[in-house]
């Protein structure tokens, strides 16, 4: 097994995933930089936190923590949010550059021990911060949050909330709280925001989602009961939504969006099933 501190091979291409500031480095053609290191025009990496974070595609992956403005990498590309990356609904390399984003935000926040204000360390061989005066050990955060698509016959419910682009509506979506199972968290979020009941949750897939390390779980659910009512202070507006006229919603290779088409694809089967 490959540790997180372990040196990058000279002798074998790997992905690059150089974060500054929270953002990515990106190659002119929206690439995440990959090779052999003596190729590319790194500056050297002995001036930088360097952390092995697992593979993709048979190659070994890093983490190059550069400070906010490093100008070293600007012959590489240029810093860019991980967002970009959901655009090309490349899944995998999406999720890496996730795990990268999340741990490079992870490793300088916990510095110093919450518990009595030691200073930490970095555990070798997983990715941890441990505290030698007190034994406490800390691992990167992940929020988990519910997201989810309601149907009600052939309709859908879609919400905007301040956050999106103008015009942009999508599914509910809303954070597990302490001691929460998810089907509470469901059935609280719905009734929060929009002021229904609803049956049938079903799991269908998840996504990290690293601003800052949310890790969305993606459900189907229908409608039981209520009539809607937004939450003026979460959201703008919302309501029902005919499933062949939806408005604009958030772009393919979010789950938002892929659970927004997997409803529509089982109405359309419906539709189509012969009677
Ligand atoms: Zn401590």
């Amino acid at each position: 097994m490959t540790k997180p501190y372990q040196r990058p091979a000279a002798d074998e291409p790997a992905w690059w995933f150089v974060i500054s500031g929270g953002e990515l480095l990106m190659t002119e053609e929206r690439q995440i930089p990959h090779g052999f290191l003596e190729e590319l025009p790194f500056p050297d990496l002995n001036d930088y936190t360097t952390v092995y974070i697992g593979e993709l595609r048979e190659r070994s992956c890093y983490l190059i923590i550069a400070d906010f403005g490093d100008l070293n990498f600007s012959v590489v590309g240029e810093f860019l949010s991980v967002r970009e990356l959901v655009i090309g609904s490349d899944d995998e390399l999406f999720a890496m550059a996730a795990r990268a984003k999340q741990i490079a935000d992870f490793l300088p926040t916990h510095r110093y021990c919450g518990r009595c204000g030691a200073r930490m360390q970095a555990v070798d061989w997983e990715i941890a911060m441990h505290c030698h005066t007190c034994q406490h050990r800390c691992y990167p955060r992940i929020s988990p949050c519910i997201i989810v698509a309601i149907r009600k016959g052939r309709q859908i419910l879609l919400a905007r909330s301040k956050r999106h682009p103008k015009g942009q509506y999508s599914v509910l979506a809303g954070f597990v709280e302490a001691g929460e199972p998810l089907e509470t968290t469901l059935a609280r979020e719905v009734m929060e925001e929009a002021g229904i009941r609803i049956k049938n949750p079903r799991y269908v897939l998840s996504q990290s989602w690293p601003f800052p390390n949310s890790l969305m779980m993606g459900f189907l659910a229908e409608w039981e009961s209520g009539d809607v009512r937004i939450d003026p202070f979460e959201l703008e507006e919302g309501g029902w939504f005919d499933i062949d006229h939806l408005p604009l919603i958030p772009q393919p290779g979010t789950i938002a969006n892929k659970l927004i088409m997997r409803l529509k694809a089982e109405i359309d089967q419906e539709k189509n099933r012969p009677i």
